[in-house]
């Protein structure tokens, strides 16, 4: 778990306040428990509390806090990996089913934003995934056959007409996403929250789930300031699993290997500036296997991220890293001081695809979103809640809890290594 700290994250200085919510108090009682307030466990909350059950949510911290307090805030369509890929590990039945509910995830999010006025900064003009390099365009090319193929809006862009929305020639083409499209995270994040408590949810923050008993049909979860007995409960921590110790539903962390991601957030950029760099601020991922990522926020800061944590010595590397690869991209524009910097965990599975569980009867979740959680988590909040209500079929398969190939081993490479590769790159 990386140290449990935000550093100066931007979401939290420019996101509206969250709605007031105590912790729990004395013995409660639920539909649904819902352990962790971000958008899987709000999402689900919503559409529990929409189909007219009890849904209580119990967050160990605050609403946002894990991955979806921290994003870089791309809701993009589908998974990372490829549409026939997916197929191929899941076979045809499943891997449609997937790719259909996760190629509207961004329409389903941002309906949500609109349908419950949701104050998040949210733009709809597409995503595009940068090409690194002849390698990366081809790759775009492919992710352009097979998402069209599917009668996806996914067209490649040659480079001067990705240099247009990106305002910098420093890229060999991009992918231009139609469906997806830029939210604030925490403030989509706080704004389910509110909406699922308008709907009669019940939201508990400093509430750690610390144990859990199964009698009767029913589970009763511990907390430290009391207890919450219901028939069904929705686990909801995905990479934020380890937070707390004696947490009962802890082995889904086995499988994952913890990713650390930083970003960095200027100053606002100046107005004769502001107009050339992504001028219809469309949010951006490169090819890169040490991916970095690029977008604007409505304050007109650029936001710059990639692989890598902020512990120690690490930040000021990472931080010189940045500063070196913007003066790259955007040569001749004087890039304004960095004023906000953050980092979080991605919780990455083996074959990148997230993982439904049961944990014991009426006990599931999802997790393992790979880095795509504000799409998918919200698809999958909002399944699992149809699951309960409705008694409608997932759309995933249950898979049996895994475990990860030396997680803490890779995760440390990870750190180190992005840590050694931006100190060099650049440079030579
Ligand atoms: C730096 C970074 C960049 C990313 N960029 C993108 C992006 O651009 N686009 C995208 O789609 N996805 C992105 N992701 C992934 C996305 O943020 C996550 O997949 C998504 O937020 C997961 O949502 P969640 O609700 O499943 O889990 P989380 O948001 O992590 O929420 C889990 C919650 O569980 C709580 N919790 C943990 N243990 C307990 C306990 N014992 N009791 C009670 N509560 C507990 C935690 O406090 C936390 O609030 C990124 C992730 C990171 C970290």
């Amino acid at each position: 778990m990386l140290k449990d700290t935000h550093h100066s994250n931007l979401w939290q200085a420019s996101a509206p306040p969250p709605p007031h919510t105590e912790p729990l108090s004395g013995n409660a009682v639920a539909d649904v428990a819902i352990i962790g307030a971000g958008y899987t466990g709000l999402s689900a909350a919503l559409h529990l509390a929409q189909a007219g059950l009890r849904p209580v949510v119990l967050e160990a911290r605050e609403i946002g806090h894990g991955g979806s307090g921290r994003n870089v805030g791309l809701v993009n369509a589908g998974m990372w990996v490829m549409p026939e890929d997916l197929m191929e590990t899941l076979g045809e039945s499943w891997g449609m089913t997937l790719i259909s509910a996760l190629g509207q995830g961004p329409a389903t999010v941002f309906d949500l934003i609109e349908r419950h006025a949701i104050d998040c900064e949210a733009e709809r003009n597409g995503t595009l995934h940068l090409a690194v390099g002849a390698s990366g365009y081809v790759e775009l090319g492919q992710r352009e056959r097979q998402w069209q193929a599917l009668g996806a809006p996914v067209t490649r862009l040659d480079p001067d007409a990705a240099a247009r929305l990106i305002g910098s020639d420093a890229f060999a083409g991009a992918l231009l996403d139609r469906r997806a499209g830029t939210i604030q995270p925490l403030a989509y994040a706080r704004g389910l929250a509110r909406a699922a408590l308008e709907l009669g949810a019940v939201v508990h923050t400093s509430t750690p789930v610390t144990g859990a008993d199964h009698a009767d049909g029913k589970w009763t979860l511990r907390t430290p300031s009391g207890t919450l007995t219901a028939p069904w409960v929705i686990v909801a921590t995905n990479a934020y699993t380890g937070l707390e110790r004696g947490f009962p539903f802890a082995a889904q962390s086995q499988e994952l290997t913890m990713l650390p991601f930083f970003q960095v957030a200027t100053a606002p950029l100046s107005s004769n500036v502001a107009g050339t760099i992504l001028p219809e601020r469309q949010g951006c991922w490169d090819t890169r296997a040490v991916m970095t990522s690029l977008r604007k926020d409505r304050a007109g800061r650029l936001i710059f991220g990639s692989v890598g944590a902020l512990d120690g010595f690490a930040r000021g590397t990472q931080e010189a890293f940045a500063r070196r690869s913007l003066e790259h991209i955007f040569a001749g524009i004087e890039i304004p001081p960095f004023e906000h910097v953050w980092h979080g965990q991605i919780g990455m599975t083996g074959d990148a695809l997230p993982k439904f569980h049961a944990y014991g009867p009426n006990a599931i979740g999802v997790n393992g979103f790979n880095g795509r959680g504000i799409a998918p988590g919200t698809v999958f909040g909002r399944a699992m809640a149809r699951m309960i209500a409705y008694g409608e079929d997932m759309i995933l398969p249950s898979a049996p809890i895994g475990k990860a190939r030396f997680p803490r081993l890779r995760t440390r490479f990870y750190r180190a290594g992005s840590q050694a590769l931006h100190f060099i790159s650049g440079r030579i």
